[in-house]
């Protein structure tokens, strides 16, 4: 990881070459393990930020994430719409020629059949399964979303329901990331919320939180005006400008009073909730300065590395900082999935315009790049299709 962080230095193309961890190979497809798992064959998957992540290894070593057990491969590619081409004999509920999602992309006490689970996983939340790197992996070569075909285990699949697009149902995971977010902190009627970040998961958020909550009032931090656009047609009622001192927009738009002194900035007053997409230590900063006394800052963004936090808007101002991992069970029984599933099948998102590239498998060079420069290039969503 270390040589390819120094050789990213001075080559961005690194991460393509013969040294790096991250590699495009041709192996055999997997075969299904035992009665409890699908094979399937995958039309396409969306490249997510955390896939470049990965590609980059731009995972900090003091990152919590860094020092979780970690399996001898990852297949990346979470955010996929398969097909159901085998189902072992003891898997209910799925048939061959079901389109399917990846819920589950890590392993957790259900894939690794571990019986009690964990008490995370027990309580549905199994992106913190407490079991990790406790068993060998059942299959190490499992594939993932960029591979034409993989295996999974009955539990990590979920079946997408007639009434979704094929292009819905590549949003699937990125929409549930959302659903877990805004249901984290729901914005109450007449609540202010401002949404930092206009790519996939801040538009997401703000048309989940806003389908949920009308009677709110959003904002969103966009950097590129394509971005903007976007969020408008989503319902943001104002754009703040992604500036190094965007302070006094956003005491605008909260109606908050602007302080600085000696180069300390600060707002009296601001936003009920902030949900940063972006969670960077910029961010997460203004994040807690920007929201009012008592208010909320839910952090969905992942971010790989430690940083400076000034934390005194915690106590001082009595703001709450919350964060989530994907998606899960929510407090009202049904799964992020299921209710991203029901919100798109009952028409109250419009998607249109979030995917806006389409590489096939072997230009996924291209693609990467494509997502580097997103703001020149005008992405949002990226999908690699296997054709
Ligand atoms: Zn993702
Ligand atoms: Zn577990």
């Amino acid at each position: 990881m270390a040589a390819l962080n120094v050789l990213s230095v001075f080559d961005k193309e690194a991460a393509f070459g013969r040294l790096s961890p991250f590699q495009c190979r041709e192996i055999r497809e997997p075969d299904i393990p035992n009665p409890r798992w699908l094979k399937v064959r995958n039309k396409a998957c969306g490249l997510c930020g955390t896939d470049i992540t990965f590609i980059f290894m731009k995972v900090h070593p003091k990152a919590f994430p860094a020092a979780t057990p970690a399996w001898r491969r990852k297949y990346l590619g979470h955010e996929l719409l398969g097909e159901v081409i085998e189902a072992g004999s003891e898997v209910e509920g799925f048939a061959v020629g079901d389109r399917i999602g990846l819920r589950m992309d890590w392993p957790t006490c259900f894939e690794m059949e571990i019986d009690p689970p964990c008490p995370q996983c027990a309580r549905g939340s199994y992106l913190l399964c407490e079991n990790w790197g406790r068993r060998d992996p059942v299959v190490v070569d499992k594939g993932g979303g960029f591979s034409p075909y993989m295996v999974m285990h009955r539990s990590q699949a979920f079946k997408i329901p007639a009434a979704l697009s094929n292009d819905e149902a590549l949003l699937m995971e990125p929409v549930a990331v959302a659903v877990h977010g805004a249901y984290s902190r729901l914005p109450a009627a007449g609540d202010k919320v401002l949404v930092i970040g206009a790519g996939t998961i801040g538009l997401l958020t703000l048309a989940v939180a806003r389908a949920v909550q009308p009677d709110a009032e959003y904002w969103s931090v966009a950097r590129y005006p394509f971005q903007a656009e976007m969020a408008r047609k989503l319902g943001a009622s104002g754009i703040i400008p992604d500036e190094k001192n965007n302070f006094p927009a956003v005491a605008d738009a909260s109606g908050a009073r602007y302080i600085s002194r000696l180069g300390n900035r600060i707002l009296m007053g601001g936003f009920d909730l902030i949900y940063d997409s972006v969670g960077n230590g910029t961010t997460v900063n203004n994040a807690l300065r920007w929201a009012r006394g008592g208010g909320h800052v839910v952090l969905l963004g992942a971010d790989f590395k430690p940083e400076r936090i000034d934390y005194s808007p915690v106590w001082n101002q009595e703001v709450t900082l919350s964060g989530i991992n994907s998606h899960a069970v929510e407090s009202d029984g049904r799964t992020s999935w299921d209710i991203a599933a029901e919100m798109l099948a009952g028409g109250k998102l419009n998607l249109d315009g979030i995917i806006t590239h389409r590489f096939p498998l072997e230009e996924y060079q291209e693609a990467i790049r494509t997502f580097v420069h997103k703001g020149s290039k005008g992405a949002t969503k990226i999908v690699i299709e296997h054709r």
